[in-house]
């Protein structure tokens, strides 16, 4: 077996993989398509190259999820949190960084490390032989984007992302809302309450639909288009085509009977899907939307039993290439039907810098203890990193799979503590303490 590791993509996943299966031994190319081929985000030839906003989000480790997640990767002396912190600029409780001098250290670090080289080339092709890391991102090139796909099938890769709000469960309101699959249809009880129904009112319908149209809405990048909304019309366009269009889709009435009003036939009826196997999370159906932030939590919260919602991630649609990593991948990274190849970073349907950087150090490190001979099992599901690879590679729902950003719904619960949002500054405290224990255990186990 070859004893060099090859990276596809030296992006934020790219890099920290290079980083970290350099540090355990191991000699690796990156190989980068940029500065020879371009992308419409990535303006220079750097490596890391952040293509939007500077910011890491938030750097609370006790509190937030995704600040949980640095503190996971500081633990394991990762390289896209050293250099962030070395070109940090003040953003209150966020970890914001000035970009340039950022990127331009992750590439002079590197380079000058003695285990790693930079090719820069477009890779074309899955290759047969060799260990292979692809973190080519969400603008993976169209010739690589078509070789993914003759291997992994056409359904199994998306070139966009059609993000449904997804919403905690317990801040749903279940005086309002309840549980029920369309005509009952399913064989057990469990499929015939897979749904969770929010029944809305002629006036109340009236007003979403206003608020709906009214909304800011965001626009599409240059270089992307909208060809592909047949199959997944944002909930606004939808009311754009009709005000009762949403009611003879999405938000369809029929086959349902409030437990709560059985008398009343509700006008139009929003249907909430699990989105995860724990139960903790729910996406709206059919409501994938480019409202703006604000505007989309503030129209959300006008559906009866949402009043309180919190939203584990909000609504979307981007131009980004993503797997179904629940199918194609097994827990070590690999793809199944071609195991020399592990993917890392966003195109696993991870949403973000940190999140994506977090892949690629788990990937790095995997694919490091490989070559080397050994194994490197995943960490547990209680730690940041570990939670959102349970999620890509079996805790999601395939069916249904978008890319997701670290969150707490994602975190198995912590037996005995207070529900709802009194209880929550207990519970996250309880969540990092419990990641924290478990993942200096597994970095233990990993370094030896
Ligand atoms: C327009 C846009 C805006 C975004 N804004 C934000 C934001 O504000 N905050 C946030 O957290 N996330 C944002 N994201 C998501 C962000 O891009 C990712 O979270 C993060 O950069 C993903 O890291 P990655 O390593 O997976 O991919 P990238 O960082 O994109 O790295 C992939 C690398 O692969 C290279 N590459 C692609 N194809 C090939 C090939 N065939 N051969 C060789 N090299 C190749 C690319 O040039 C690139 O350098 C945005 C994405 C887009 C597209």
């Amino acid at each position: 077996m070859s004893d060099t590791l090859h990276i596809v993509g030296g992006g934020m996943a790219g890099s920290e993989a290079a980083w970290q299966a350099a540090q355990a031994g191991v000699n690796v190319v990156i190989h980068e398509m940029r500065p020879k081929v371009a992308t419409f985000a990535h303006k220079t030839g750097n490596l890391a190259e952040m293509v939007c906003s500077n910011s890491f989000r938030s750097d609370d480790d006790e509190q937030n999820a995704v600040g949980l997640l640095h503190w996971e990767m500081r633990a394991a002396n990762g390289l896209i949190m050293a250099a962030a912190e070395a070109n940090r600029i003040p953003a209150g409780g966020a970890l914001a960084v000035d970009r340039d001098p950022f990127a331009e250290s992750v590439t002079e670090r590197l380079m000058a490390h003695p285990r790693i080289s930079v090719s820069y080339e477009e890779i074309d092709c899955l290759p047969d032989e060799g260990q292979w890391i692809i973190a080519t991102g969400p603008l993976t090139s169209s010739t690589l984007g078509q070789a993914i796909r003759a291997e992994t099938g056409a359904e199994a890769l998306a070139f966009f992302d059609a993000i449904a709000p997804i919403i905690y469960a317990e801040s749903i309101d279940m005086s309002k809302a309840w549980m029920q699959s369309r005509y009952d249809k399913g064989e057990t009880e469990e499929e015939r309450t897979a749904y969770l129904n929010c029944p809305m009112d002629k006036d109340q319908y009236e007003a979403f639909i206003d608020a709906l149209l009214a909304a800011d809405k965001t626009e599409f990048h240059e270089g992307e288009t909208a060809g592909y909304f047949d199959g997944c019309l944002p909930i606004e366009v939808m009311a754009e085509r009709g005000r009762e269009t949403p009611r003879h889709g999405p938000m369809k009435p029929v086959g349902l009977t409030n437990p709560h009003q059985p008398e009343i036939k509700a006008h139009a009826i929003v249907q909430l899907r699990r989105d995860n196997k724990l139960g903790t999370l729910f996406n709206i159906v059919g409501f994938q939307t480019k409202m703006k932030y604000g505007a989309q939590a503030e129209v959300l919260r006008m559906i009866p039993g949402l009043e309180q919602a919190r939203f584990a991630r909000l609504g979307g649609i981007h131009r980004n290439t993503f797997i179904n990593s629940p199918t194609l991948l097994d827990d070590r990274m690999r793809l199944k039907s071609k195991p020399n190849i592990r993917f890392a970073g966003q195109i696993t349907g991870v949403e973000g810098y940190v999140e994506s950087a977090a892949m690629g150090l788990l990937a790095g490190r995997m694919a490091a203890a490989e070559i080397r001979g050994g194994d490197l099992a995943p960490p547990s599901g209680n730690t940041a990193t570990g939670a959102l690879i349970t999620h890509i590679t079996g805790g999601a729902e395939a069916k249904t799979f978008q890319p997701m950003n670290v969150n707490f719904g994602l975190f198995p619960p912590v037996e005995g503590l207070k529900g709802g949002r009194r209880g929550r500054k207990d519970r996250y405290k309880a969540y990092t303490d419990r990641a924290k224990t478990e993942w200096q255990l597994w970095l233990d186990a990993a370094e030896g």
